[in-house]
């Protein structure tokens, strides 16, 4: 398995996700909610605390659509 360090909180996760509305690498606790999406693109949305108190990203959540799609994969231990 592969720590990685959380980009909101600095705790060590080995479960982290990108965040599809400010693009850091969040770990559990950070995250707020996530959901499956029926896209191409993406299989999941996940959004972070932080982004989950700014109204309109809240709002892009809400409508299915990313902000930032990252490049970034989570490696599987
Ligand atoms: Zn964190
Ligand atoms: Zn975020």
């Amino acid at each position: 398995m592969v720590a990685i360090k959380c980009q909101r909180c600095s705790r060590i996760t080995w479960t982290a996700v990108v965040c599809n509305y400010c693009g850091k690498v969040v770990c559990d606790k950070c995250v707020k909610t996530s959901k499956r999406v029926k896209r191409r693109d993406i299989a999941k949305l996940h959004i972070c605390k932080d982004c989950w108190s700014n109204l309109e990203k809240r709002k892009m959540y809400r409508n299915n659509v990313p902000l930032i799609i990252s490049e970034f994969v989570v490696p599987k231990g």
